[in-house]
């Protein structure tokens, strides 16, 4: 009989070969320049204890899918709040960003229908697209008129996906484009909000609200609550019709135990702090750590440093790391063959010295080593 494990040594043999080795470092103590945390509420003593007293009054489980148990008079305040401060007529938390994208793409497109994908989009869209079974095509990055080609070629139902704000390299899609295209072929648009929440538009309302896309009936969006907001989950919002379909059909939102309590008392503390003076201070900070960093400032609190090769790329984090800097190190297929980076992200909370330490660390570990 042969090895059974043969072919993961061989599978890891590759994954070596191609510096897509990824390790899982502990990360506490080290100036962070690496999380989604915007607006550096993880921590805050106020979203904490909105996730402690959700957890003592409803426990630290959910206990059942949203369907059986799993709904507690927390989530659904969430929801209306997430609804309310976003402009849509509704939300449904799933329990991540990636579940709600699944739900909304596999609710939104089934065989027969196209769906329209960016190239950059995050792996949760993609992965949706995939599982939709619906006829699926990639455009490039940002390339509306591709998308108007695809859409002006297929007869009948599409959805075109796209990132807001795109999550590595902080550019925002061009929404505006994308949502006239999509209005005149009688398609929809699915935004996901993940960096864009609590970062642009009106109190953190997202790309869509800051572009006044937020009550546009064609227009559906995904937002998570683990990046600007701090805690952890998802949600998609949409007209009360399309919520109802998901709550009777989505299978990742049906299937999976509801968020935890603490999670969404967490966001829903969270989202009083997203004040247009936490989302200012962002601002800032993003743009004087591209001004440090000498690279053009991104609407998103992202930057990304292309260094091309896999090897190079971790070296240079590892690098940062060792003087105490964490930021970070995107490769395939988080990002296309040759364009491994460095993503680097601004935190509300960020002190000017604080950014100029990480942006002298980051380009002197990007300088290639001397001899
Ligand atoms: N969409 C985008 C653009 C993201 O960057 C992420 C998280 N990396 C997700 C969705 C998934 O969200 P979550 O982490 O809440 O599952």
């Amino acid at each position: 009989m042969g090895d059974p494990w043969q072919w993961l040594d061989e599978a890891r043999a590759k994954v070596r070969a191609r510096g897509l080795v990824r390790r899982l470092d502990p990360t506490e103590g080290l100036l962070d320049l690496a999380s989604n945390d915007y607006l550096g509420l993880a921590r805050h003593p106020v979203v904490v204890d909105g996730a402690v007293e959700a957890a003592r009054r409803f426990g630290a489980g959910s206990t059942g899918s949203r369907l059986v148990t799993g709904t507690t008079s927390l989530h659904l305040a969430l929801e209306e709040a997430l609804a309310a401060r976003c402009g849509a007529e509704t939300a449904l938390v799933f329990s991540s960003g990636y579940l709600a994208n699944l739900g909304a793409v596999t609710t939104l497109a089934g065989p027969g229908t196209l769906v329209v994908s960016d190239r950059g989009n995050h792996a949760s869209l993609i992965d949706a697209c995939r599982l939709s079974r619906a006829t699926v095509q990639v455009v490039a990055h940002g390339d509306v008129a591709a998308v108007e080609t695809a859409l002006a070629g297929w007869a009948g139902r599409a959805v075109v996906v796209t990132d807001a704000v795109f999550s590595v390299d902080g550019t925002l899609a061009p929404l505006v484009a994308l949502h006239d295209v999509v209005r005149r072929h009688g398609a929809l648009l699915v935004v996901d909000e993940a960096h864009g929440l609590g970062v642009l538009g009106p109190q953190g309302a997202g790309a869509c609200a800051l572009l006044g896309l937020d009550r546009e009936p064609d227009v559906v969006r995904t937002v998570t609550l683990s990046k600007a907001l701090g805690a952890q989950g998802g949600a998609v919002l949409g007209p009360a019709a399309l919520r109802d379909h998901l709550v009777d059909t989505a299978r990742s939102f049906v299937f999976d135990t509801g968020l935890a309590p603490a999670s969404v008392g967490a966001a829903l503390a969270a989202l009083d702090l997203v004040t247009d003076e936490r989302i200012g201070l962002l601002a800032a900070v993003g743009a004087s750590l591209a001004a440090a960093l000498d690279v053009e400032p991104t609407p998103g609190a992202v930057v990304r440093l292309l260094v091309g090769d896999p090897f190079l790329a971790s070296e240079a984090r590892d690098r940062c790391r060792a003087e105490r800097v964490l930021v970070g190190c995107f490769r395939p297929p988080s990002v296309p063959v040759g364009e491994a980076c460095l993503r680097v992200t601004a935190r509300a909370d960020l002190t000017s010295a604080e950014v100029a330490r990480a942006a002298a660390v980051v380009r002197s570990a990007l300088r290639p080593p001397e001899g």
